[in-house]
């Protein structure tokens, strides 16, 4: 038995999305009449209470042309310290929209107004003025982190004070909204733009949906088209991307609940420290090295990442059922054993 935690991207296409392939109405999306690409589009923008919406290959692309179109060279940006568009999108905001970055320190992805206010750069004739706040909502390096309702007022109300847009990369918000019990809305109605993924929990192969006010998905669809994302009978992503919005989010609250049952099982083994997972993320603390526990479990057929020395990162994903969380309780209970 292989159990894939390494992330929740490693999801496959569901029978009802290979369905939908095979019987999806197609045009060229570059051209503007693919159907189905329109129809995820306006899905997307309902679903997120925004205007528009542009269908992009990558999460990657959906926040760096929502910061392109945001902003101007030599802005700064307001962004959590390890963000995901700071630390694992090769610096992009630096190459594509030549934007200063301004790292804000945290608790597990929570940064404080405080913090805020210290990074924050009033625009004169030595500093480059911050126009936009960067959010990620749940917080991929904290952990699957949850951002509230609460927190994300806290944010809109600093942002307003001083004419900051919101951008939120939304990878995984609907892990957010499903954890919180909320409508999504409640999130997004706090933001001014939003990149959600359709790859990750929501099973899709590939794609995200970035969404926004009309005139900002305009100049998103520039840059897309720039950095050559514009695609042609992009319907036949579109439609797995339409079960996802459709049939996939609710069922997230199942990887939750998975993450939480494997935490409480690694709980009593020697030299393991599971966190308490808020999402569908599990990080456990290890004494002896993870990369050591990392070959010692895939031998086990349990695949994961370190993301530290000492911890390793464990994704659970609509792939991963009961059985999927008992081998792997089997393999870390077996592995505590001899590595301890
Ligand atoms: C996965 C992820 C992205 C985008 O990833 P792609 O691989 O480019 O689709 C962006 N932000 C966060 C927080 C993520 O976890």
């Amino acid at each position: 038995m292989t159990v894939d935690l390494r992330s929740d991207t490693v999801t496959r296409p569901t029978p009802e999305m290979m369905a939908a392939i095979a019987s999806a109405p197609l045009g060229d999306d570059v051209l503007g009449d693919d159907p189905t690409v329109t129809e995820l589009e306006a899905l997307a923008a309902e679903m997120t209470g925004m205007e528009a919406a542009v269908f992009v290959p990558s999460g990657t692309m959906g926040n760096q042309i929502g910061l392109a179109s945001w902003t101007k060279p030599g802005d700064s940006v307001l962004i959590e310290d390890e963000a995901h568009v700071l630390y694992y999108e090769c610096g992009a905001p630096a190459v594509l929209s030549g934007v200063v970055l301004r790292g804000v320190p945290s608790e597990g992805g929570r940064m404080s107004i405080e913090d805020l206010e210290k990074k924050r750069l009033r625009g004169d004739i030595h500093t480059p003025g911050t126009t936009l706040l960067c959010l990620e909502n749940t917080h991929n390096r904290g952990g699957g982190s949850v951002l509230s309702v609460a927190d994300h007022l806290a944010y809109r109300a600093f942002a307003d004070q001083h004419g900051l847009r919101v951008h939120l990369d939304g990878a995984r918000v609907f892990n957010a909204s499903v954890a919180l019990g909320v409508d999504v809305r409640e999130i997004t109605a706090l933001v001014d733009s939003v990149s959600i993924c359709l790859s990750k929990g929501l099973a899709s192969p590939v794609g995200s949906v970035l969404c926004g006010p009309a005139d900002f998905i305009g100049r998103a669809r520039q840059w897309r088209k720039r950095l050559g994302g514009g695609m042609r009978q992009a319907g036949i992503l579109a439609a797995c991307g339409l079960v996802s919005l459709r049939t996939m989010v609710d069922r997230l609250a199942d990887d939750h609940a998975r993450a939480r049952a494997l935490a409480s099982a690694l709980t009593s083994m020697p030299g393991l420290s599971p966190h308490d997972p808020a999402t569908n993320i599990l990080m456990v603390d290890t004494v002896v090295a993870a990369d050591q526990w990392q070959q010692a479990l895939a031998v086990a057929g349990v695949m994961c990442f370190p993301v530290g020395a000492n911890r390793l990162r464990l994704v659970f994903h609509k792939d991963i059922d009961d059985d999927g969380v008992r081998h792997t309780a089997e393999a870390f209970r077996q592995i505590a054993v001899t590595l301890v």
